[in-house]
C-alpha cells in the first residue's frame, strides 16, 4: 500500500510525492512549480542555498493554488546556524518566498565541527514551532550519530530527515534508525539525479538500470514511476526534481499501479552501499562555499 500523504509525528500530513527545485534556477523555476501545483502536486522543497526561493513564491502565486493547501519546505544554510541567526535568516527565507509560515523549516546539514551552533539553530528552529511560523521542523543529512547527538539536547523530535536515498543507495541503519525515533524518511536524489551533478562515480545511474528498466516495462511504467512506487510502497516520501512538464507529471502518476514483492525485491537488491554525494560529516560550509543573499 502507499498513500498520497504520510502522517507526521506531530499529525501533520506531508503529501509523499513533492517537487525538487535543487539547480531549477529563475523563470525554469517559476514555470516548475507553477506546472507541478496545476498538475496536482502539493509538496515543493527548496532551500535558502538553492538561490530560488524568490521563483519558487513567484511559482506558488502564479499556480493559483492557496497557500493553505499547500506544503512548503525551505532550509536552513549552515552559515546561519545560531539561535539568532537562524531567526533572521527564517525571516529572509520566508520574505523571498512571500509567505507567513513554513510547513517544514529544516537544517539543511549537520555541522559537526560547530556543533554548539547546530543545537541553537535547532532550538530557534522549535521556538519558530512553538510560536506556530512553522508547522513542522526537521533535519537533512543527519546521520543516526547525529540524531542521537541532537535528541540529547532537542525537545522536538524532527518530523523528516531528508537524505540521500535511492536504488544504488538505500541506507538501511539510516532508516532504521528513523524507524527507532518516530522521524518519517523523505528521499532526496530520489530517482538518482546525484549522478547528474555529482558525477556517475561509477555507478550505473538507477534510471538505466536494467532490472528497473524491465519492472517498467512489465508494469507498462516509466523506470522513474517505478522508483518513485518502490519509495512510497517503503513508506517514504520522495521528491523528485524536474523542470519538464512531461517529467513533472509523470512523476506524480505513480498512485495507479503496485510493486510485487519480487519487484521490491529486486530492487531492494541494487544498494551499492556507496554515496553519490558527499558524507555528510565532510559537507563543512568550507567545502560547500554558499553566500545566501538577503532579502
Ligand atoms: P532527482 O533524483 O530528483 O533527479 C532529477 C533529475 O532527473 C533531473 O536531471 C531531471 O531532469 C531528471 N528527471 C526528473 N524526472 C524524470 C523522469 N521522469 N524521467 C527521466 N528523467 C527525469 O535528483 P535531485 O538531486 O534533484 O534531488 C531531488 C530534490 O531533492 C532536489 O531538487 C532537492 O529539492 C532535494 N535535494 C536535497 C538535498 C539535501 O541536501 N537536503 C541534496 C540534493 C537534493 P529535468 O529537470 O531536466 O527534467
Amino acid at each position: 500500500m502507499s498513500h498520497q500523504t504520510i502522517t507526521l509525528n506531530n499529525g501533520l500530513a506531508l503529501p509523499s510525492i513533492g517537487l525538487g527545485v535543487l539547480l531549477s534556477e529563475g523563470n525554469d523555476a517559476t514555470a516548475a512549480v507553477t506546472s507541478a501545483l496545476q498538475t496536482g502536486y502539493r509538496l515543493i522543497d527548496t532551500a535558502a542555498g538553492y538561490f530560488n526561493e524568490r521563483e519558487v513564491g513567484r511559482g506558488i502565486l502564479e499556480s493559483g493554488v492557496e497557500r493553505s493547501q499547500i506544503f512548503l519546505t525551505t532550509k536552513l544554510w549552515m552559515t546561519d546556524y545560531g539561535f539568532d541567526n537562524t531567526l533572521r535568516a527564517f525571516d529572509t527565507s520566508i520574505a523571498k518566498l512571500g509567505v507567513d509560515y513554513l510547513d517544514l523549516y529544516m537544517l539543511h546539514w549537520p555541522w559537526p565541527a560547530n556543533w554548539t551552533q547546530t543545537i541553537a539553530a535547532y532550538k530557534a528552529a522549535e521556538h519558530l514551532l512553538a510560536e506556530g511560523r512553522v508547522r513542522a521542523i526537521g533535519v537533512a543529512n543527519f546521520k543516526p550519530e547525529h540524531l542521537t547527538a541532537l535528541m540529547r539536547e532537542a525537545e522536538i523530535v524532527p518530523a523528516v530527515n531528508q537524505v540521500e536515498l535511492h536504488p544504488n543507495f538505500q541506507q538501511p541503519d539510516q532508516i532504521a534508525a528513523h524507524k527507532a525515533l518516530g522521524i518519517t524518511t523523505q528521499a532526496w536524489s530520489p530517482i538518482g539525479g546525484v549522478y547528474g551533478w555529482a558525477g556517475e562515480n561509477g555507478a550505473v545511474p538507477p534510471l538505466q538500470n536494467e532490472t528497473i528498466r524491465g519492472i517498467a516495462t512489465a508494469h507498462g511504467k516509466t523506470p522513474a514511476q517505478v522508483i518513485l512506487r518502490w519509495h512510497l510502497q517503503n513508506g517514504r516520501s520522495a521528491i523528485p526534481k524536474s523542470v519538464t512538464p512531461a517529467r513533472i507529471a509523470e512523476n506524480l502518476d505513480v498512485y495507479d499501479f503496485e510493486l510485487t514483492e519480487a519487484d521490491l525485491a529486486a530492487i531492494d537488491g541494487l544498494d551499492t552501499g556507496r554515496r553519490g554525494a558527499i558524507d555528510p560529516d565532510d559537507a563543512t560550509p568550507e567545502v560547500i562555499d554558499l553566500t545566501i543573499d538577503a532579502a
